[in-house]
């Protein structure tokens, strides 16, 4: 019996040392000390070994058991550590690694143009306005002179959103705001959204627009020349020519429009611009 025992002891161990993960491990373990293993049918057998020899066989027995539990304690504990060992191998992250750069937007083109517009004016000496988008009708129209009657109302046509109120038609509105709020000299341009209910190929019913307003003693209209000179250089380059040609507009007296030579030729004339 003892030999037996010994031979039990022997392949189990033998069994237990070359499993590979615990998943083997566990299955050893129950053909030796399940329900249906070998140990466990040993202490079945106990009934056939005489009486005298039983405490003995008894000792024999458990100390065979202690032994392979043992081993088995053991083993388990060496492959949950390399288990855990290979874990961490696999999902260990190397902190010190260059972050993925997230891309980087642009400013839209009307904010870029906006920003070098309002640049070259400060650097004049402006102060910047900006106004609110929703105006009232009195600040829109009739405190720039234009009451319900004059002509200049039939070239915007405007989003009411009351009657009271309204989507700006021009940013001129501002002027009557710094006016209300400060005395002379104002010198300020006004950058902003306006609306429009208009729309074709070549009008939006929201585009952005920006304004000038100088108020002070012994300004003329070749100090707005000089100004408009200044900015299309500082836009289009210095060798870019710039002229007023009278216009009419129901709202400004003297009205005058700009005209810019051409960037590309010169102005000799070229494709570009006709
Ligand atoms: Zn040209």
């Amino acid at each position: 019996m003892k030999e037996k025992l010994q031979k039990i002891k022997e392949r189990a161990i033998a069994e237990i040392e070359a499993s590979e993960g615990l998943e083997k491990l566990g299955e050893v373990r129950n053909t030796i000390l399940g329900k249906k293993g070998e140990l466990t049918a040993v202490l079945k057998g106990m009934k056939d070994v005489p009486a005298e020899d039983r405490p003995k066989v008894g000792q024999w027995v458990n100390e065979t058991r202690e032994a392979i539990e043992s081993v088995l304690a053991q083993c388990t504990r060496k492959l949950e550590e390399e288990a855990m060992r290979l874990r961490y191998e696999s999902e260990k992250i190397d902190v010190t690694m260059p972050a993925e750069q997230p891309a980087k937007g642009n400013l839209h083109p009307i904010t870029q143009v906006r920003n070098q517009l309002t640049d070259i004016f400060a650097s004049m000496g402006f102060e910047i306005y900006e106004g609110t988008e929703i105006e009232t009708d009195y600040y829109n129209f009739t405190a720039l002179n234009t009451p319900q009657d004059h002509p200049a109302r039939d070239m915007q046509d405007t989003f009411y959103l009351s009657p009271e109120f309204l989507l700006r038609t021009q940013t001129s509105a501002g002027q009557i705001h710094v006016m209300e709020a400060k005395k002379p000299p104002i010198k300020i341009i006004s950058p902003g959204k306006v609306f429009r209910s208009d729309d074709d190929a070549t009008h939006s019913p929201m585009f952005t627009q920006m304004e000038g307003l100088v108020v002070d003693k012994g300004i003329t209209l070749c100090d707005l020349k000089g100004m408009l000179d200044e900015f299309v250089k500082k836009i289009f380059g210095k060798s870019v020519t710039m002229r007023l040609r009278p216009s009419y507009f129901p709202f400004t007296e003297p009205s005058v429009e700009v005209d810019v030579s051409c960037f590309q030729c010169g102005g000799k004339g070229c494709k570009l611009f006709k």
